[in-house]
């Protein structure tokens, strides 16, 4: 999306910085007035010019309507709708897309992601990061299952990958440089942006932080969602499962060979083969390993076939904000 918006740069406080903080929100109505003021206050205190850009990634729930009632008290304060829910990813993309900033930082709607890290992220970055990433320390509000399960995920993914994927969140802060990259230069449709945002290179830096309980509202993820980004995740990042197809491929043909000359020494030797149960376990496991690798084979081709349809990532039903004039420092109430 092209959003016509003018003045991003305007210069306030002696500083031609300007930050664009991304929001990304579904049905967050009832924190995201709390969410924002505590974002403007530490903006303030650092006296830069700056944007903020909520996407309501097709809320039921007003969501739209509070950034407009938001950008009436500070009209920096902007908000782009999408025409349904496209998911957090593309809410992401289109939040980049419009975002004017010299840096650009992505965050949650909940306050999950605490916005007293904003100055140590900027701070990194005037260090030469074009990079930030903020870390999960230890998600110890998550259960023992949940949090054993993303680590052995991220483990996983960093392993094949290459990345880094431990303790990675959303929040990050990216230079113009990488915001340029991640939206005009990369035209996956498919995307994992914990992951692209390593991806870009340059000095990236990370402040580590605790995930906090959200004050309102629930969580947005579905399992299915969830088990759709993991998805998304590894087929964009790896073709490990692939491979593991081969190898499992090659470990059968040797166990094979094994059992069959095995079977042909008995038979040969006049013994009656016996071993109904063995040919049923076998014939099972085998089936099992052949649809397993068939299924993944098939998550690779459903993600080619997206790519390929070509569709847009969103579909923007009205934005808000962008058309006044912004980089003014109008205080938030
Ligand atoms: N979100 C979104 N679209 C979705 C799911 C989530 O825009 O399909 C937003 C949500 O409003 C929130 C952020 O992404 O601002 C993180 O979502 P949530 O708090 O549900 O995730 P978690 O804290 O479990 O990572
Ligand atoms: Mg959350």
């Amino acid at each position: 999306m092209n959003t016509e918006h003018s003045g991003g740069t305007v210069t306030t406080a002696g500083s031609s910085l300007v930050v664009s903080i991304v929001l990304p929100a579904h049905n967050e109505a009832s924190g995201l007035g709390a969410a924002v003021k505590s974002i403007l206050k530490v903006i303030h205190s650092l006296e830069l010019t700056y944007e903020i850009i909520v996407v309501d990634d097709g809320s039921s729930d007003g969501t739209f309507e509070e950034i407009a009632r938001l950008n009436a008290i500070d009209v920096n304060i902007k908000g782009i709708r999408l025409s349904r829910k496209f998911g957090k990813e593309s809410a992401l993309l289109a939040g980049l897309r419009a975002a004017d900033g010299a840096v650009s930082i992505t965050m949650d709607a909940d306050l999950q992601h605490p916005p007293e890290l904003i100055p140590q992220m900027l701070k990194k970055w005037r260090d030469g990061a074009k990079v930030v990433h903020a870390v999960k320390r230890d998600r110890q509000i998550d259960g023992w299952l949940t949090r054993s399960s993303v680590a052995l995920f991220n483990k996983l993914l960093s392993l094949t990958s290459g990345l880094n994927m431990q303790g990675a969140s959303d929040f990050k802060l990216l230079d113009r440089t990488v915001i340029d990259l991640l939206v005009h230069e990369l035209p996956e449709r498919g995307r994992f942006y914990r992951g692209l945002a390593g991806w870009a290179g340059f000095e990236q830096s990370s402040v580590p932080f605790d995930v906090v309980e959200r004050d309102t509202g629930s969580g947005k993820w579905s399992g299915f969602a969830l088990f759709d980004l993991a998805l998304t995740a590894i087929t964009s990042f790896t073709s490990a499962p692939l491979r593991v197809i081969t190898i499992l491929g090659a470990a059968t043909l040797v166990f094979g060979i094994i059992v069959s000359v095995e079977a042909l020494w008995s038979w040969f030797r006049g013994y009656a083969v016996s071993g109904f149960v063995t040919i049923i376990i076998t014939l099972l496991l085998i089936g099992s390993f052949i649809m397993i690798s068939l299924g993944i084979i098939g998550e690779y081709i459903a993600k080619i076939y997206a790519e390929v349809k070509d569709r847009p990532p969103y579909v923007v039903e009205s934005t808000c904000g962008f058309d006044k004039n912004s980089g003014s420092q109008t205080s938030f109430g």
